[in-house]
């Protein structure tokens, strides 16, 4: 038997890892809380940590994971931002991670997101359901004729992208290694980021969070958008520089934003702090704006991708202990 310390486990987490092929082969040790230095001894004496996108594997982490006896960290995730990967190799540590695990169900949630805020669903939902049946403030745009940027158009960015083709909308896409000939197939034009960011009424997130997209979205990439523009980020908080945001929301710059991923979301996201005083107050601003819909990280959560993730995540681990190809190192 294998032992895995799974961290930052939710029910659905341990229901899929218990059903998936090959979970007869590993003892899982699910922990509820984040993979940190101080967490590290959670680890002990399993070969395995699994992480998912809030642990924090920086290079001290790893090194108390390594005295524990980690040899191997499989990540429940495609972004792999949260692991120190030079530190991994150096330790002599393997990082796996599940590079695709239903790039579907992140664009249609990033669709769902535009659809619900343009369309002021969430509103409206609230007002029927108190017999309130005013349409005031409801006024949403037609998605037909608009022009969406999509910045990264890998395994999600492009599904995005054919998904907005269908409405009807002309489709910009920046990306540093396009690809012609998806885009020729599905009438989507490649531009230079600035235009991009001037001509779209949409812009969509797509790209992983590295050292040169961190806040890709910033005070001067923001000034040159469309007076209205609706923001859309899926991708990863740090994309965006949460303060320059606030303060184009507040002069009335942006139509809408809506977002899946928060900078500082480490703590908040996924946990019920329904009972609590919000301690963050750039993401208490957030939530006070009319066209701002935050969504706690969860555009994976489909069966689909529960099922890939489990799957995917298992594979490697036992591909890892027999010594067969893994089936998704990490591409540094
Ligand atoms: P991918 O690797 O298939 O595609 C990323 C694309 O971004 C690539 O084509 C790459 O060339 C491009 N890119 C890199 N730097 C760029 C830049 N500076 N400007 C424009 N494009 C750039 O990744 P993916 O599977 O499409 O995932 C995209 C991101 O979505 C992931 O990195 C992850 O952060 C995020 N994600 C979020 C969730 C969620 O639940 N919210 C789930 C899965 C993935």
């Amino acid at each position: 038997m294998i032992e895995v310390a799974v961290f930052d486990t939710k029910p659905y987490d341990r229901e899929y890892l218990n059903q998936a092929p090959g979970t007869e082969r590993v003892t899982w040790r699910f922990h509820e809380f984040r993979l940190c230095l101080e967490t590290a001894a959670a680890a002990k004496g399993a070969r395995v940590a699994c992480l998912f996108v809030n642990d924090q594997a920086d290079r001290a982490c790893l090194e108390a994971l390594v005295l524990h006896g980690v040899k191997l960290i499989a990540l429940r995730c495609a972004g792999f931002n949260n692991v120190d990967i030079a530190a991994a190799r150096e330790l002599g540590l393997v990082v796996v991670r599940v590079p695709a695990y239903s790039p579907h169900a992140v664009a249609e949630h990033a669709v769902a997101l535009l659809l619900t805020l343009n369309r002021k669903i969430h509103r409206a939902f609230n007002r029927v359901r108190e017999l309130n049946f005013s349409l005031s403030g409801l006024v949403g745009f037609d998605l037909h004729g608009k022009t969406v940027g999509i910045i990264g158009t890998g395994k999600i960015g492009s599904i995005t992208a054919q998904i907005f083709r269908g409405f009807g909308t002309e489709v910009l896409a920046h990306d540093p290694f396009p690809a012609p000939d998806w885009a020729a197939t599905h009438g989507v034009r490649y531009v230079g980021l600035n235009t991009l960011l001037k001509e779209s009424d949409i812009v969509s997130l797509h790209v992983p969070l590295l050292p040169e997209t961190h806040h890709l979205l910033n005070e001067q990439t923001f000034s040159l958008m469309k007076q209205g523009v609706f923001i859309l980020n899926t991708s990863r908080g740090k994309l965006i520089d949460t303060g320059a945001l606030i303060a184009a929301l507040k002069v009335g710059h942006l139509g809408g934003v809506a977002l899946d991923v928060y900078e500082e979301e480490q703590g908040v996201f996924f946990e019920d702090l329904s009972g609590q005083v919000l301690q963050d107050d750039e993401l208490s601003r957030l939530l006070t704006f009319p066209n701002v819909l935050i969504t706690a990280h969860q555009a994976f959560l489909t069966r689909e991708a529960l099922g890939e993730i489990a799957r995917v995540t298992i594979a490697n681990i036992l591909h890892f202990e027999t010594g067969e190809p893994l089936i998704a190192d990490t591409p540094l």
